[in-house]
Parts: structure tokens; sequence; C-alpha cells
């Protein structure tokens, strides 16, 4: 089994009070493959967004390390580390924060332009059919007021996507939404994944969890279990995964 993205035994502790600390993430362990479609769910305060920061290099661990195509990147400097996460990895979060100042498009190419590493017009072009992926072309020229929720949502989402991230990772990505607009990025998302994309999501929400194809369970720290779901294909399996999820919470 080859791993894009390793992470063995990572640890993260804050102190807690004066004299005290808090044991956030203990001895985990995850090997994410090339194309796969991954979630770690768990409750409230179990550790999802800090393992999700600690893997993708957004927090220093406390110990452990993570390989990302055997590359350590847990020893690297900062400026490499935030190389590598421009152009390697994208991340798309609860809220999207996309820039007020700035219309939809803008912030999509945004992140490209600054990288310098392509013609602004394969940007464009990316960008454009990541807008059409998603279904927000018409949306292009608008300010970010303009738009709904889902649709702001999905314009986030390519701006993960416009450099191309071997990896894309997920924070509560539907957790801002309706459920109808929910439903709708779990299933951009399933699709990009068909298409080959490798995307690792953290969610308390079993319902979002049931669209993804392994899920790993996490609680106070440690995973504690990890179910193969297999690649989530039509709505009639949705309801027996969801069902199989919940029994974890
Ligand atoms: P989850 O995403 O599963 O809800 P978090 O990873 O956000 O959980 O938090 C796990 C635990 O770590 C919580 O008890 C939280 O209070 C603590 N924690 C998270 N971030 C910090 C921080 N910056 N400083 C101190 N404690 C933190
Ligand atoms: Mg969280």
């Amino acid at each position: 089994m080859t791993c894009l993205l390793e992470a063995v035994n990572v640890n993260k502790v804050y102190p807690f009070g004066k004299n005290s600390e808090q044991h956030v993430l203990k001895d985990v362990a995850l090997c994410i493959e090339e194309g796969e479609f991954i979630s770690v769910m768990g409750p409230s305060g179990s550790g999802k967004s800090t393992l999700l920061y600690n893997i993708s290099g957004m927090d220093k661990m406390t110990s452990g390390s993570v390989f990302m195509e055997g590359q350590e990147i847990s020893s690297l400097h900062e400026t490499d580390l935030s190389q590598l996460r421009l152009t390697k990895m994208g991340f798309i979060f609860q809220q999207n924060n996309l820039l007020k100042n700035l219309n939809i498009f803008d912030n999509i190419v945004l992140s490209a332009y600054m990288a310098k590493k392509e013609d602004r017009g394969v940007i464009d072009q990316r960008a454009e059919s990541l807008m059409k992926l998603t279904g927000i072309t018409e949306i292009a020229d608008k300010d970010i007021t303009q738009a709904s929720g889902g649709q702001l949502q999905r314009a986030a989402l390519c701006r993960a996507l416009i450099n191309n991230p071997a990896i894309l990772f997920g924070d509560e990505p539907t957790g801002a939404l309706n459920s109808k607009a929910a439903g709708e990025v779990m299933d951009l998302l399933a699709s990009i994944n068909r298409e080959g994309a490798t995307i690792m999501l953290v969610t308390h929400d079993a319902k979002v969890a049931a669209k993804t194809e392994r899920v790993v369970y996490m609680l106070d720290g440690c995973i504690m279990d990890e179910l193969q779901l297999g690649k989530y294909e039509e709505t009639s399996q949705l309801k027996e995964r969801e069902e199989t999820l919940a029994a974890w919470l």
C-alpha cells in the first residue's frame, strides 16, 4: 500500500491552565491513498480539526511525522511548507473565506496568479472549467454578496482546486449550508473524487461521511475504528450507510 499522505504517531499537546496540558491527538496513524475519498468522523471536540491542521502542515504537531509523496513534510521550514501547501494542497472550510473586495472569478484565480507558475491565460481557462464543473459560470463577475451560500462554497471549492492540488482537505465543508446545498456540495466532491481527486474531510455529520469512501472514527484524540464503505454511487445506498455511521456516534 502506497500512501499519498501518511501520518505516523502524530501527537498534539496543548498547554491547559497553568500546570496542566491537554493531549488532543494521541499517536494518530493514518495512510491516505492516492485517489481516496476519506472522512474522519467523530463528535465535537474529538480532535478532527486539529488532526487536519497538523497533517496538512497548517499547525505544528508536538511529535510524530507526516509524509507526503514520501517526503517528510513535518520537518520542512515554514517557507517550503507554505509553498507545498499552495501548490500541492487545497483547502475548504465551513466558512468560504472568500475575499469581499474581489468578484467570484478573481477569488478563484488569486492564489494561482500569486504562485506565478503558469500564464494567466492557462489559469483563467482552468478557472472557467472548474466553474463549469461546479455550476457557477453565471456568477463569475458577481460580487460575493450577490451569490447564495451554496454557490459561494462551490466557488471556494474552485479556489481550492485552482492549483491542481494532489490532495483536497475539507473541515466541515458543508457545515454552514442548508441540507439541499450541503447534499449538492457532497455530490460534487464525490464526482470530483471519481475523476481521480484525493479528498480528506473531517466532519461530525454521518450524512456527510456517508458519501465518502472510507470513514475513520475518532474519539478523544484517538482513531478508534474505520469502515470501508466503497465509493458512493447512488442515493439508494445512502440510508443504510448513514444508519451504520450514525450508530457509531
Ligand atoms: P473537533 O474538530 O473534533 O471538534 P478540535 O480539533 O477543534 O475538535 O479540538 C479538540 C480539542 O482540542 C478540544 O478540546 C479543543 O478545546 C482543543 N483545542 C483545539 N484548538 C486548541 C488551541 N488552539 N488551544 C488549546 N486547545 C485547543
Ligand atoms: Mg472541528
